[in-house]
């Protein structure tokens, strides 16, 4: 299956490098119709998937204890590998320093609302539950889930109804994922195709420099800090491990999108021999709030944007970045371009220019490729991480 989905990628890139070449802009627009209904496929089922998933992983737990332990582990690997990503991110950026210099064009500035921490904290709980659903609130369907999982537990009797409907409805939605995933190499190309066509490499030379720095970031966390986790923490050999996650990293890579990975990651984890309930918590919840390239990259951006402005951020400043970058992160939905409408609250608290973030713009969409890969490694290298902690902690009867 990856390497179909491989050959996929490669055939739409080259496809359309041509196609931008000789001007085939009928075909592009084919293909991009055949990448927007794969990945609104995959959308389609990202709210029930994650809703059943989630309450179902807790209401398996046994009792609320075993909840509240789960749910430490999980938030406790994801806030220090967040926070190890940032300032492997700060570290580059401090040393490589790719704005001081960097002769830039401002384009128009992005249209986007500031992120209020408190509207974030808020919209957890949704008023309006109904309302929340559909405008896809993913942190608001989060807390629903775990929620209704948390009721499940204690009122077993009464909830055994829901709990049944929730089962098979899990159920149907993976049947579904099999589906998508036979497709997948055709979806992956139609989205490649656009890429392309889109991006040429004309508009990476510039800012050739800022978009190393992110790529070398995101490979030094992806490459070596999280197989250590996995190593060290989950027990498993590495790369024998992330083999079974080859299709859901490529589908990240080509979708940009955690959510709409989330399927595809859920069927490798259980290929992966991830225990249910591990895997229905850690990567739902992780899709939505576990993303430590989006962390890394939105420091990096803070501070090349600061540095192309000629701005000097002092240690505390860049603390600042370090803390917002993180919260940024988890605030970030699991979409294209989900950080970039998180960004303007890294750059309001250090009194950086919302408008600077015009500079970034023209390459944002090829780096979230790479950031979403990492935020999706991420994830799955939280379940074994989770997995191994659970076991040894005698949760595994
Ligand atoms: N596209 C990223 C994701 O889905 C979020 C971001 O834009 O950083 O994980």
């Amino acid at each position: 299956m990856a390497l179909k989905i491989f050959i996929g990628f490669v055939l739409g890139v080259v496809a359309g490098l041509i196609c931008r070449a000789l001007n085939f802009q009928w075909f592009v627009e084919l293909s991009s119709i055949l990448g927007d209904l794969f990945l609104r496929a995959l959308r389609m089922i990202v709210i029930p998937l994650i809703f059943s998933s989630l309450a179902l992983s807790v209401s398996q737990l046994g009792d609320i204890s075993r909840l509240s332990r789960l749910g430490g582990w999980t938030i406790a690997y994801y806030l220090i590998t967040n926070a190890v990503a940032v300032t492997i991110g700060l570290a580059l950026v401090n040393i490589v320093q790719p704005g001081f210099g960097t002769m830039l064009s401002e384009g128009k500035p992005p249209d986007l609302p500031p992120l209020q921490l408190k509207t974030l904290l808020l919209n957890i709980v949704p008023a309006n539950p109904i309302e929340a659903l559909a405008k896809g609130e993913m942190l608001a369907l989060i807390f629903l889930a775990l929620l209704t999982g948390a009721t499940l537990l204690t009122a077993r009797e009464v909830g055994e109804p829901i709990h049944q409907l929730l089962r098979s409805l899990l159920q149907l939605t993976m049947i579904v994922i099999h589906w998508l995933l036979a497709i997948a190499p055709f979806g992956v190309f139609g989205l490649a195709v656009r890429l392309a066509a889109e991006f040429g490499l004309a508009v990476f030379l510039p800012l050739a420099k800022y978009a190393l720095t992110v790529i070398v970031g995101l490979t030094i966390h992806g490459l070596l800090v999280l197989p250590i986790f996995a190593w060290l923490f989950g027990r498993v050999y590495p790369f024998n491990y992330l083999r079974h996650f080859a299709p859901a990293l490529l589908t990240a890579f080509s979708t940009s999108s955690s959510s709409a990975t989330l399927p595809v990651t859920l069927e490798c984890a259980e290929q992966a021999g991830i225990r249910s309930e591990v895997r229905n918590f850690v990567l739902p919840l992780g899709a939505t709030v576990n993303m430590d390239g989006t962390a890394l990259y939105e420091a990096v951006a803070a501070c090349f944007v600061a540095q192309a402005y000629g701005i000097h951020l002092s240690l505390a400043e860049q603390l600042l970045i370090f803390v917002t970058a993180n919260l940024a992160a988890i605030g970030a939905a699991g979409i294209p371009a989900g950080g970039l409408v998180t960004m303007p609250f890294v750059f309001q608290a250090v009194g950086l220019p919302v408008k600077g973030m015009a500079l970034i713009l023209p390459i944002d969409r090829f780096l979230d490729m790479f950031r979403t890969t990492v935020n999706v490694l991420g994830d799955i290298v939280g379940c074994a991480v989770v997995q191994r902690v659970f076991a040894k902690r005698g949760f595994n009867e």
